[in-house]
């Protein structure tokens, strides 16, 4: 199994290479995010409470997240592995991910590809994102900062883990798309 975690700051891309990266290798994506707006829409109680975390730009709590993964990692599915694009955001849900592939999927965590994009850049793409997505925590640029301050408070930590077990690979996030594509593809190739 190729097993990826998709790494980087709100607004680097994640979605967009997660895309390309599905289709190249036959993988399956969890997206964290996808899966509380999903809820969100269908007003949950699970998605009630991620509400309240989101539109303050916080992370949602461990425990819930977790479990809302766990329950996506259990499903069936034919892929060839797995993209965690999301996932994990904290030196918890890393040990957790690490946990549950293994028990779940008896397999491990293959590479932590992250895209790296200067700060700047990020609230810019957010924004304009803001503009057409509908997603209220793109909307104001206070709540793009406070998820890109989340990011390096809580989430920048999962990065020095992955790189104390040699899997962590950083590619720039600036560029035209396809380009960041082939790099991500290249670093894919020498894992499979
Ligand atoms: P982005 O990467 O653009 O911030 P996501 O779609 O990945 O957006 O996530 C949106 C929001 O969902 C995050 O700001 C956070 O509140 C919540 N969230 C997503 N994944 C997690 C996670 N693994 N742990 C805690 N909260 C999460």
């Amino acid at each position: 199994m190729i097993n990826i975690v998709l790494f980087g700051p709100p607004g680097s891309g994640k979605g967009t290479q997660a895309q390309n990266l599905i289709e190249k290798f036959n993988l399956k994506q969890i997206s964290t995010g996808d899966l509380f707006r999903y809820n969100m829409k269908n007003d949950t109680d699970l998605g009630k409470l991620a509400k309240s975390y989101i539109d303050k730009g916080e992370l949602v709590p461990d425990q819930v997240t977790t479990d809302m993964l766990v329950d996506e990692v259990k499903k069936p599915t034919d892929a060839a592995g797995f993209i965690f694009d999301g996932y994990p955001r904290t030196a918890n849900q890393t040990a957790e991910l690490e946990r549950i592939v293994k028990e779940v999927l008896n397999s491990e965590i293959s590479v932590c590809l992250s895209l790296v994009v200067d700060d700047e850049i990020l609230v810019e793409r957010l924004l304009k994102r803001g503009e057409t997505s509908g997603r209220t925590d793109d909307s104001n640029e206070e709540i793009i900062r406070n998820r890109i301050k989340e990011y390096y408070t809580k989430t920048a930590e999962v990065a020095e883990l992955y790189k104390q077990q040699g899997k962590y690979v950083e590619i720039n996030g600036v560029g035209e798309i396809d380009e960041i594509s082939q790099k991500l593809f290249a670093e894919v190739e020498k894992i499979k």
